[in-house]
């Protein structure tokens, strides 16, 4: 392992290059198309899997799809006109994501099967070296982390998971070799994975058992197949792709109001939910187990049209007790609870198939790299940030989609080209200078987070991926997205070690 400031003899033959980026989904390619388009070619793309796409390759279950429509969840420097549909699927994101690499001639500076086990910050050479878990070393003047917010399934603690013995999988890693047909099939989880799913499988198995924990706010999707006229008069007239985009732009952008600054209006929405899920499930008992106790937005806000009257099927049980182990036959929940009270000692569901849609670990995922900067910092042990970009005491190291900077209202993409347009000013600023941010500008930014985090939905009182374990929301941006976007742009020169 490499300390701080120790030299290491060997490390001065590994391959150096002036930038590093690590992850290839679409804040790495988004960054590296952004370099090339800029004439920087002297950077290397690291990716741990065999193919670039991030939870674009990963997400492969059926029915997976985008709920933000591509013309906007798509690269404004790298445009499509020929999106099939409003909302893509997984296989059409995946297929643009691919195209960008060919486009842009990023093959030649992709490394596969790459995984970042380690970066230690040198001073005295001010210098990132990279340890990967081949073994192999790196060294980079400017390290770039692009590992993506959602990238390690959650696998929940539930007593007895791994004694289940027919075949259990997560919903990030689909296993297309089971065969669903005539199974009595159990999925854990009705978050925005699941609900896509769900949807799909129902018709084909003999028993589907759904476990909801909490039930989600549900609205119609919108989703319409794009014509092959309209594709060719975007593809023909640019300035009305630029207009589309800047329209799905605005109009989701003013929905950051209800989640950041007035919750209450929520409730507006929530009547149309329930209106629409009373017109999708004729069951009032069974209405009622979906209709949330929290306030919309304070977890994602689900799209979907076909999930709740999937719910309506006779091979589909909606099981709301809670689960209490998991046998190698299937799983057995606790009885039912009136009042704090558990009556019986509940059921034993028996399953062919366990498939669990239980998220991802947003937080700290397990199998992060060890990242350390000046001193000996450890990057996981520093919550102090600006914009979610630079850390203080870690100099010349850039995040893409890091804390705070997720959305619940618009497109992520439109928040990662903040950030790789912040990166790509400070490239060309500080030349072959240390480029660190000052650690009170990062104290100052972080208290004026929490203040505009108080008043958003997301802190009124449910649980959710995007809290720690402390109750602190880690992940989104309190505000509205075209801020972020400003702060990026006006981000003074004082605030960076050096006034520069
Ligand atoms: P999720 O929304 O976090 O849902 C996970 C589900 O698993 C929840 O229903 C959760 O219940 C349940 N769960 C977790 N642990 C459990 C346990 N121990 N016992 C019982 N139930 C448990 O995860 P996801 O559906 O994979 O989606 C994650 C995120 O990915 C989304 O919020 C979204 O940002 C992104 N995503 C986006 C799209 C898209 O269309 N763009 C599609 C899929 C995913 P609780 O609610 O009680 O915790």
């Amino acid at each position: 392992m490499l300390t701080g400031n120790d030299a290491g003899a060997g490390v001065a033959t590994n391959p150096a290059h002036r930038i590093v980026i690590v992850g290839a989904g679409f804040a790495g390619l988004g960054m590296a198309i952004r370099l090339r388009q800029a004439g920087i070619t002297n950077f290397l793309l690291l990716e741990r899997a065999a193919e670039v796409g991030g939870t674009w390759r990963d997400n492969t279950y059926p029915g997976c799809a985008c709920d933000i429509p591509s013309h906007l969840y798509s690269f404004s420097f790298a445009p499509s006109a020929d999106w099939s549909r409003h909302y893509a699927g997984q296989a059409e994101i995946q297929a643009y994501l691919l195209g960008c690499v060919l486009e842009y001639g990023l093959r030649d500076q992709l490394q596969t099967g790459a995984d970042l086990q380690e970066a230690v910050y040198y001073e005295a050479q001010q210098e990132w070296r990279l340890t990967l878990t081949s073994g192999t070393a790196l060294r980079a003047e400017v390290l770039i982390l692009a590992r993506g917010a959602l990238s390690e399934p959650s696998i929940p603690e539930i007593p007895g998971l791994e004694k289940f013995a027919g075949p259990k999988f997560h919903s990030a890693h689909w296993d297309h070799s089971v065969d669903l047909t005539g199974k009595r099939v159990g999925v854990i989880g009705t978050g925005a994975s699941a609900i896509q799913f769900v949807p799909q499988i129902a018709p084909l198995v003999e028993k589907l058992t759904l476990f909801q924990r909490t039930p989600a706010w549900i609205l119609p999707k919108r989703d319409i197949a794009l014509s092959p006229a309209w594709r060719r008069a975007l593809r023909s007239v640019p300035l009305l792709r630029r207009a589309h985009r800047t329209y799905l732009y605005w109009s989701h952008e003013a929905r950051a109001i209800p989640f950041v600054v007035w919750p209450w209006l929520m409730r507006f929405a929530e009547q149309r939910a329930r209106s629409y899920l009373k017109r999708q499930v004729v069951n009032p008992t069974l209405r009622e187990c979906l209709i949330p106790d929290y306030r919309m937005g304070c977890k994602r806000i689900l799209l979907s049209n076909d999930f709740q009257p999937s719910l309506n099927l006779p091979s589909v049980d909606l099981v709301t007790d809670n689960i209490i182990y998991v046998t190698s036959a299937g799983v057995k929940t606790a009885g039912v609870t009136t009042g704090g009270v558990t009556k019986g000692d509940g059921v034993e569901r028996v399953l062919d198939v366990l498939i669990l849609a239980t998220g991802f670990a947003a937080g700290a995922p397990t199998g992060a790299p060890r990242v350390v900067g000046r001193a000996g910092a450890d990057l996981r042990d520093h919550r102090q940030n600006y914009l979610g970009i630079a850390v203080p005491g870690f100099p010349n190291l850039f995040l893409l989609g890091g804390p705070n900077t997720g959305l619940g209202h618009n497109s992520i993409v439109f928040m990662l080209e903040a950030q790789i347009g912040l990166v790509l000013r400070r490239l060309r600023r500080h030349g072959t200078q240390t480029d660190e941010i000052r650690a009170d500008a990062a104290a100052r930014f972080g208290k004026g987070l929490d203040r505009r985090m108080r008043r958003t939905v997301w802190l009124s009182g449910c649980r959710s991926w995007y809290l720690d374990a402390a109750g602190r929301n880690t992940t989104l941006w309190p505000g509205f997205s075209i801020g972020y976007w400003l702060r990026t742009r006006l981000a003074p020169a004082r605030i960076w070690r050096g006034g520069r």
